[in-house]
């Protein structure tokens, strides 16, 4: 794959600003709150809705997603607020759903990331469509898979791609639920300037009080967007109940946050 314009295509056709704003839930937990965080949303730099439908959790027992009743809602919310949607993808099941329900962006999880049998079911099952997608790191620190994974997509003839930076794990305790990691970032970066880059600081931080400062370190860097978990009450969240922010949160961040210029 190489460095192509092409790849950013899908921010110019869905009119979207820089940075690119993403928020929303870790989960889609009713029709109710979705729809209410939604709407608090609308009028904010988030342009983006996202909400997790199947929950990838690492340790059975805990609350796994609605499942796809939640895309309704999430069309719902894009009906009433005019705001795009995006979840995530895990499977050839996933994605015929998502299509289905015609969310515009499906996002790839770090756990699906790392299994190069999987990445390709999911190419094959999005080969003949234009949907975007964007593709989070894999869990461990391995850039190689990361391109694998944006590789498949490309070469199944999806060509609407961005990558999202949610950090690496590692057994030792750091401030840190997923070590940013930036070089492996910064890396990609240099090879594909031209693959949107977007950073997940919900998931790097797994904690709210460093969310600000990881996003002024990605835009510094030059990242061209934000997915940021938002909730209209964290502490009672269904899932990451300790990293989501709220809506009034979000707006102060982005009044916060020094913005470069983007440079063409
Ligand atoms: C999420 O975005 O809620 C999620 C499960 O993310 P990740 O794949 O980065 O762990
Ligand atoms: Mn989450």
């Amino acid at each position: 794959m190489e460095n192509k314009k092409e790849l950013r295509n899908w921010l110019d056709a869905f009119g979207l600003d820089h940075p690119l704003v993403i928020a929303g839930p870790c989960s889609a937990e009713t029709e109710a709150q979705v729809l209410k965080v939604a709407h608090q949303l609308k009028d904010t730099d988030a342009t983006v809705l996202r909400a997790g439908i199947w929950k990838p959790r690492t340790r059975p027992g805990n609350f796994e997603g609605v499942g796809a009743l939640g895309l309704k809602w999430l069309q719902k919310a894009k009906e009433e607020t005019g705001m795009l949607t995006t979840t995530e993808v895990a499977n050839p099941h996933h994605v015929e759903h998502a299509l289905k329900h015609d969310i515009d962006i499906l996002w790839i999880g770090a756990r699906t990331t790392v299994s190069p049998f999987m990445i390709q079911e999911i190419a094959d099952a999005l080969q003949g469509t234009d949907k975007t997608v964007l593709i989070k790191n894999p869990v461990n620190p391995d850039l190689a898979l990361w391109l694998g994974a944006v590789e498949r997509m490309y070469t199944a003839d999806i060509k609407n791609l961005g990558v999202i930076h949610r950090g690496f794990s590692s057994y030792e305790k750091t401030k840190y639920r997923n070590n940013p990691e930036w070089q492996i970032a910064i890396e990609l970066q240099n090879k594909f300037p031209d693959l949107p880059l977007i950073l997940d600081p919900s998931h790097i931080a797994g904690r709210r009080d460093i969310i600000f400062d990881l996003c002024q370190t990605a835009l510094d860097l030059n990242f061209d967007g934000l997915m940021v978990e938002t909730h209209y009450d964290p502490d009672n969240a269904w899932s990451d109940a300790k990293q989501q922010i709220t809506p009034a949160t979000l707006v102060q961040i982005m009044k916060d946050l020094k913005i470069r210029k983007e440079v063409s």
